[in-house]
């Protein structure tokens, strides 16, 4: 899951990020209500954190020029601003749901697990392929009744592959899965994970394969 943090208070966004990324979200964070609309041109985002009160203006204002982009990530609005009036105005103004700052961040975590959801309700909960199953709902990997241990990037560059049987993945997409834009990325970080995860499958037998496509990216099967 990746995700559009818009907060200008440092600490507030440092301890948010932090908080995320430790439950395997990946995050981009921006201070300002115009850096935000850059990056949801030309990101993808599964939802929005958005703060009210920013710098170049209130934070709700964002979410008509989001729409107006076609960025249907649904939109968390969080703020200090806890009365009853701004809750509604919050509400009314499109957002999807609202926290009241202070708040601890494991619930703000399940609410964006929960807007995630609802968004792909009709998306399959579980795949298989070859002897493989992936449940997205526990982000598990499954091989008979063995639990594949993937750290966190291994299992996102499957999860990626996964969504997309046999269709091969440009490395651009898997990157973007992978890494948030302030990490740093070696040029061959994602094929190093991609030959671990590979050992991996392999060890188990999951009668899959992960094959790079010269100049595109990585394509994974089941094993003819
Ligand atoms: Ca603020």
């Amino acid at each position: 899951m990746r995700i559009l943090l818009i907060e200008d208070e440092p600490e507030m966004a440092s301890v948010l990020k932090t908080a995320l990324q430790r439950q395997d979200i990946i995050v981009d964070q921006v201070s300002t209500l115009a850096d935000a609309e850059m990056m949801a041109k030309v990101g993808s985002y599964d939802a929005v954190v958005l703060d009210r009160r920013l710098p170049d203006g209130e934070g709700l204002s964002l979410i008509p020029r989001l729409r107006a982009l076609h960025v249907d990530a649904p939109v968390l609005a969080l703020t200090a601003m806890g009365g009853l009036d701004d809750r509604i105005s919050g509400l009314n103004a499109g957002a999807d749901d609202y926290m009241v700052k202070p708040f601890a961040t494991e619930e703000l975590v399940a609410r964006l697990r929960a807007l995630h959801r609802r968004q792909f309700t009709l998306r399959a909960e579980h795949t298989m392929i070859g002897r493989l199953t992936y449940d997205f709902r526990h982000r598990e990997a499954l091989v008979g009744d063995q639990t594949l241990d993937l750290p966190r990037r291994e299992r996102l560059v499957l999860e990626t592959l996964i969504r997309r049987p046999g269709r091969a993945v440009m490395r651009g997409t898997l990157e973007e899965a992978v890494y948030a834009l302030d990490d740093e990325i070696g040029s061959n970080a994602l094929d190093a994970h991609i030959s671990r995860l590979r050992r991996k499958l392999e060890d188990v037998a999951a009668g899959i394969e992960i094959r790079a496509i010269r100049n595109i990216g990585y394509l994974l099967r089941a094993i003819p």
